[in-house]
């Protein structure tokens, strides 16, 4: 395999690797932002099971005070009467302690209603608002949660097919300078760089001149002294990936053109 074609498979490897890692961190942001709302969804919908709960609960012990007033208000009768018909002192003194015990017992029961009313009041007031918020966060849920998992969707797609196509560059070069190529990518992010004129393109050092000269004749490839990356010699600046087909080089004789056989 000759030197430009390694440099041509490590060009295609990089490429597809910075670009998985572009998709990577969209596909991350855009799941952030779903899960986000989703979350808020969640914790409203608990924060408004639990105010209906406490509201139902607080709805079922006033009920409760509010028939045992009554049942009071009954016994408070009943006990007037009865001190009405009252002969002795005695009984009189005995009969309006019951109807005083009675009425305070009444009474406690009239707080605490008026107290739990005001309670109930501004659950439901809460359980308004929350309902509010709650709507509101399903809403742009709603509006935006189709257009984001599809989103979601197209952009692992495209991971997939790079991955695929990654397989087949992993194939194009020399196992060892793979092995290398990932050790560096994994500590560095990017693990190829090149020189035009004598400056590495990802750290932007100076290389010896002897250095440069090696690269330059393009026999081998070299290690940034500073970045550590593989690197080596170009003619021209990496413009974009468009042109990638510009850079074959027939050079190596490995064609197989000659290879067909002929049966005839
Ligand atoms: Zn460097």
């Amino acid at each position: 395999m000759s030197i430009q074609a390694e440099i041509e498979a490590l060009e295609q490897l990089s490429a597809l690797d910075q670009e998985l890692v572009r998709l990577e961190q969209e596909l991350e942001k855009e799941r952030d932002a779903l899960g986000g709302k989703r979350v808020q969804q969640q914790q409203l919908e608990a924060k408004l099971a639990a105010i209906q709960s406490s509201t139902h609960d607080m709805e079922r012990v006033r009920n409760e005070l509010i028939t045992e007033a009554r049942q009071m208000g009954v016994q408070l009768e009943r006990s007037r009467e009865k001190l009405a018909r009252c002969r002795t002192e005695r009984e009189v003194n005995a009969a309006q302690r019951e109807t005083e015990e009675l009425r305070k017992l009444y009474r406690d029961r009239e707080i605490e209603t008026q107290k739990l009313a005001g309670l109930i009041e501004q659950a439901h007031k809460d359980q308004e608002d929350t309902t509010q918020q709650r709507d509101a966060v399903a809403a742009e849920l709603g509006q935006s949660a189709g257009a984001a998992e599809t989103r979601v969707d197209q952009l692992e797609a495209e991971a997939a097919a790079r991955r695929t196509e990654r397989e087949a560059a992993v194939k194009l070069v020399p196992p060892v300078l793979y092995r290398r190529y990932e050790m560096i990518r994994k500590r560095r992010g990017s693990a190829i760089c090149y020189t035009i004129d004598g400056t590495c393109s990802a750290c932007h050092i100076s290389l010896a001149p002897m250095a440069f000269q090696v690269l330059r004749r393009g026999k081998a490839f070299d290690q940034c002294p500073s970045c550590n990356r593989i690197m080596y010699y170009r003619d021209e600046p990496v413009a974009s990936n468009d042109g990638e087909d510009a850079q074959a080089d027939d050079s190596d004789g490995a064609s197989e053109t000659d290879a067909s056989e002929d049966e005839s």
